[in-house]
Order: C-alpha cells, then sequence, then structure tokens
C-alpha cells in the first residue's frame, strides 16, 4: 500500500464511517479533505451539550471494541491510550412487568441470573454460545469482505457461511428454540431494535448480535461514545487530513456518471480523485446526485425500500443521581403488540417499551457532581407512520416521562429536570438529515444485504465509495467501522 500524496479524496460527512475511512486514509498518505455539514464531528454518534450536561445524541453501547481498536491501528493509533473504557457487568438491565433480569457475560454467572429469574431454564444458555459462536465465526468474516462484484458473493467464505444464514427463520424463531419461555426469548432477540427492526421479522442470522454481547461484552467509552468520532477527527487531522464543519455538500460533480468531486452550499467547486458518502444514504441519493443519473437507487425506487423503525428521544439534564444501571430497557406489558405496533404505525403505543441510559452512574465528568445526564429511547414509527410529530411531539413527551416515573424507576423525575432537549422521528430527518426519520437506515433483511445492500464501492457511479450505516456491511458502531475500512482499502487497492 504505498502512500499516494497526490491523490485528492474528497468525503462527504464526519460521521464514524467517514471518518474512519478519512483517517485510514490520511495514514496512507493520502490528501483528505472532510465535508461536514454540522458544526460538529460524529453526525448520530456526537455530543450533545445542554447547560453542564452531555449526552451521546445516538449510540451508547459499543460493542466488538476489537473493531474499534483494529481501525485505530490502521490509523496508527492506540485506542486503549487515546480513549478510557470501561466493560459493564452486568450488561443492563431488562425489566418485564413481574420481574427484571441482569445479564452478564459470565458464562456461570449468567446461568445462575437465568436460574433466579427463570427457574429451571438455564440449562440451554451452554447450547446457545456454542452453537451461536460458530455461527458468529463463519459468519462475521463475510461482513468484512465488499461485494462489489457478483464475483465476490462466490467467495469460500460465503459457502461456508451458507449452512448458518438461517434462512427460513426470523431471530425470535431462532432463538425461542433455545429458551422457549417468551419473557426469556426476548433477554436474547430484543437486540433486533439496535438495527431497528422487529425480532419477529429480523433474519435468525442476528442470532450473532446477543451472542457478540455475551461473548465479547459491552463498553463505556468515557465522556461518552462520541469521544470515539472527536478522536478519529484528531488523528485524521494529525495525518493533514482537512476537515470542513459548517460545510454542506450540496450536490455531487459529475462527468458523465462519473464523480470528480462536489459542489458545497456556498457554490464552490472542489475537484477530487474519489469521493466517499457518509451522508445517510438514502437521504444522498435523494439530495445530492443530480436528478435523472440513478438508475437503482432513484427517489421512487428508494421509496419502495424497507427502511429501520424510528427513535423518539429526551435528554434530560437532572439534578439528582438516580441509583439505577448505566442501562435499562423496560418492556411494554405486551411487547410483541407494541413491537406490531411501531411497524404498523399508526398511532404512539399506549403500552411501550423504553431504553433508559444512565451514565452518570459509571462516569462523573458528564453532569455537575451529584446530578445526572439521562438519556431516553422510545423505539418508534418512522416517518412512513402517520403520527403527526409535530402535533403531537409534546403530548408524547409527557406520557414518556409518565412511564418514566411509573415503570421507570425514577418516580419524581419531573421535579427534577433541569435541562431537556426533544428529538422526534420528524427531527431526524429535518435536522440531521436521515431519510424517513429511520435511524438504522435501510432494514437488514435479505433482500437489502451483502450484495443487494448499497455497495461500498458504488455501483451506479464511478470514483464513488459509500460508507454508513445505510451500506454494506450494515448498521451499528462496528459494522460502520468496518465500511470505512472496506471503502479506504478499495481506494488503495486503486493505485
Ligand atoms: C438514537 C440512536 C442510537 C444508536 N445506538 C447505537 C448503539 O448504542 N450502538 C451502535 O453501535 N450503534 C448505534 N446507533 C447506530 C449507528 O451507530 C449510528 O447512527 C452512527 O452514528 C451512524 O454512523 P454513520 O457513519 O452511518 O453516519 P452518521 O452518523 O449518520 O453521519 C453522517 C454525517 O453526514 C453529514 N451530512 C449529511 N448530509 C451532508 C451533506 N450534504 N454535506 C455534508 N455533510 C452531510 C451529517 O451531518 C452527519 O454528520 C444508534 C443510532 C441512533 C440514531
Amino acid at each position: 500500500m504505498a502512500p499516494k500524496k497526490t491523490k485528492r479524496v474528497l468525503v462527504v460527512g464526519a460521521g464514524p464511517g467517514g471518518l474512519t475511512a478519512a483517517m485510514i486514509l490520511g495514514k496512507r498518505g493520502y490528501e483528505v479533505e472532510v465535508f461536514e455539514k454540522q458544526l460538529e464531528v460524529g453526525g448520530r454518534n456526537a455530543r450533545i451539550t445542554l447547560k453542564d450536561f452531555h449526552f451521546d445524541l445516538g449510540p451508547t453501547f459499543l460493542m466488538l471494541k476489537e473493531v474499534l481498536d483494529r481501525v485505530f491501528e490502521e490509523a496508527g493509533a492506540d485506542s486503549e491510550s487515546l480513549l478510557r473504557f470501561k466493560r459493564l457487568e452486568p450488561m443492563y438491565r431488562l425489566q418485564f412487568d413481574d420481574r427484571q433480569i441482569e445479564p452478564t457475560t459470565d458464562p456461570e454467572g449468567m446461568k445462575q441470573e437465568i436460574a433466579r429469574v427463570f427457574p429451571g431454564r438455564e440449562s440451554t444458555y451452554e447450547r446457545f454460545i456454542a452453537r451461536e459462536g460458530a455461527r458468529f465465526s463463519r459468519l462475521y468474516p463475510c461482513l468484512e469482505q465488499p461485494y462489489h462484484t457478483l464475483r465476490s458473493m462466490l467467495s469460500l467464505r460465503l459457502f461456508k457461511a451458507l449452512p448458518h444464514l438461517a434462512l427460513n427463520k426470523s431471530l425470535y424463531d431462532l432463538l425461542s428454540g433455545y429458551f422457549c419461555d417468551p419473557k426469556l426469548s426476548f433477554t436474547f432477540t430484543f437486540q433486533a431494535k439496535y438495527l431497528g427492526m422487529s425480532p419477529w421479522e429480523c433474519p435468525g442470522l442476528f442470532a450473532i448480535i446477543p451472542y457478540i454481547e455475551h461473548h465479547f461484552g459491552i463498553y463505556h467509552v468515557f465522556g461518552g461514545l462520541n469521544r470515539i468520532s472527536e478522536k478519529m477527527a484528531e488523528i485524521a487531522a494529525g495525518h493533514g487530513v482537512k476537515v470542513h464543519l459548517n460545510t454542506s455538500v450540496r450536490s455531487l460533480l459529475l462527468d458523465g456518471r462519473s464523480v470528480s468531486g462536489v459542489v458545497l452550499d456556498d457554490g464552490r467547486e472542489v475537484r477530487g480523485d474519489e469521493v466517499i458518502i457518509n451522508a445517510d444514504f438514502a437521504q444522498a441519493m435523494c439530495t445530492i446526485v443530480p436528478p435523472g443519473i440513478l438508475r437503482k437507487y432513484t427517489p421512487e425506487r428508494l421509496a419502495k425500500k424497507r427502511f429501520s423503525c424510528s427513535t423518539f428521544m429526551l435528554y434530560l439534564g437532572v439534578d439528582k443521581i438516580y441509583q439505577m444501571p448505566h442501562h435499562s430497557i423496560v418492556f411494554a406489558r405486551d411487547y410483541r403488540k407494541n413491537v406490531e405496533e411501531i411497524f404498523k404505525g399508526d398511532s404512539f403505543s399506549d403500552d411501550f417499551s423504553f431504553y433508559v441510559h444512565n451514565p452518570s452512574i459509571t462516569d462523573e465528568s458528564l453532569a455537575p457532581a451529584g446530578q445526572s445526564a439521562v438519556y431516553i429511547l422510545v423505539p418508534s414509527a418512522n416517518l412512513r407512520g402517520k403520527i403527526d410529530w409535530n402535533r403531537d411531539g409534546q403530548d408524547i413527551r409527557a406520557r414518556v416521562l409518565e412511564a418514566l416515573e411509573k415503570r421507570g424507576g425514577m418516580p419524581d423525575l419531573r421535579r427534577h429536570i433541569v435541562a431537556e432537549k426533544m428529538i422526534t422521528p420528524q427531527n431526524w430527518q429535518n435536522d440531521y438529515n436521515v431519510y424517513a426519520g429511520a435511524t438504522f437506515n435501510l432494514a437488514h433483511n435479505f433482500r437489502q444485504m451483502l450484495y443487494l445492500r448499497p455497495r461500498n464501492q458504488f455501483e451506479e457511479l464511478d470514483h464513488c465509495y459509500l460508507v454508513g450505516g445505510g451500506t454494506h456491511p450494515g448498521s451499528g458502531l462496528p459494522t460502520i467501522y468496518q465500511s470505512g475500512l472496506i471503502a479506504a482499502n478499495l481506494i488503495t487497492a486503486l493505485n
């Protein structure tokens, strides 16, 4: 991989995918410029500050830390010396209407925890770890390679992985086979929500996600996961990468079907040899690609694709610290009905599930002493649903706060809120450029995966590469980092 100072690479968006590619290509000697619409780096992984309270805008679970370590290494940096990590044990609390469980990565401890909460159901845990571990070791390598040609689908890796694809089973079908009890099955299938999918629709192969959690653990980063993006930008800058904040790309510059640069919002043209798009894939196709160019990802065809659900968010500065776990998920009484209502999208469920991030219990840097930065995420319909978020947002906020007081372990919450921000699915689209407010991008069904997902070497335009959650390998920080590494390798291989 001989460095080539002369080759210019332009990156649209400083989210995790764009920053990964930029820092690696910067290290390899490319001349890289990143254009970011917002005032700060990170995209959905940015930091929000309200008064003296600091929050992660999006990601709060760091999984497969080894992938982060690897992309830092590729950029000549050591994640352990630049960031402070804490592996969380137990990982989280899952609260049902009649019981709660706190999963741990210690196999013996997990068996005891299952026996405590679901007596007599603990014996199949070891089988789950052994079988899903085998699935992971066959499938994960398939996510590390690009699918830019049909030939790449014929790889030996993919051939060996075929029996592990669980083609005819949903995640719930597959894992309820081990655990029988519905609530114990939810303990291992709610992770479909990390992809913004229903456990009853999500392909069974994603059983690798609960396996990854239970085997490799989940991490907090002191200061918030947004620190990762900030460090990536610093590493990139150290390699001479220029990051232009508050600089929106209005359009790609095209020479036929070949991308030759970008046009900025102020009309300035910037030329480059290769362009990497990290902006939300579907949104970018509808906004920065001039009309009439695309065949496969036209606005009309995108309108027929399947997308993830959205999230209704509250970021609360609270003048006390609740003695609650770092992560808790509170399930609706009828979880399946709630999930079905999210994907039907007619209305906000009366009985809804929510996630509470309470990092101040672990990390004192996020709020003034004795106070806390609390983040609430409620999986919700995306903008294809019928909810009018502008009209109903405040009412939904009131219902969420009431639920936190009644079911979320924060009985006097409303009296202690001293700073607040709300993000609805409508805000995700309007303020954060997320297509249909679908926070986890294109859905991960078989028809939208691997060769059938937008490819890292974009099949529709020359000299154009795609990174981020809407592209291969998919949504979630480790796979997004992987997309940045794959794109950087594809560009490097051009030389
Ligand atoms: C609420 C929420 C919770 C999540 N939780 C987790 C989690 O716990 N763990 C996990 O692994 N993943 C999580 N994710 C998923 C995923 O990791 C993040 O969404 C991640 O930030 C997506 O990264 P990305 O590279 O796709 O780009 P994005 O973060 O979407 O960044 C794209 C960037 O492009 C910029 N941009 C867009 N258009 C333009 C333009 N025209 N010109 C210039 N710049 C432009 C945007 O401003 C943005 O900065 C979560 C996501 C959300 C929304």
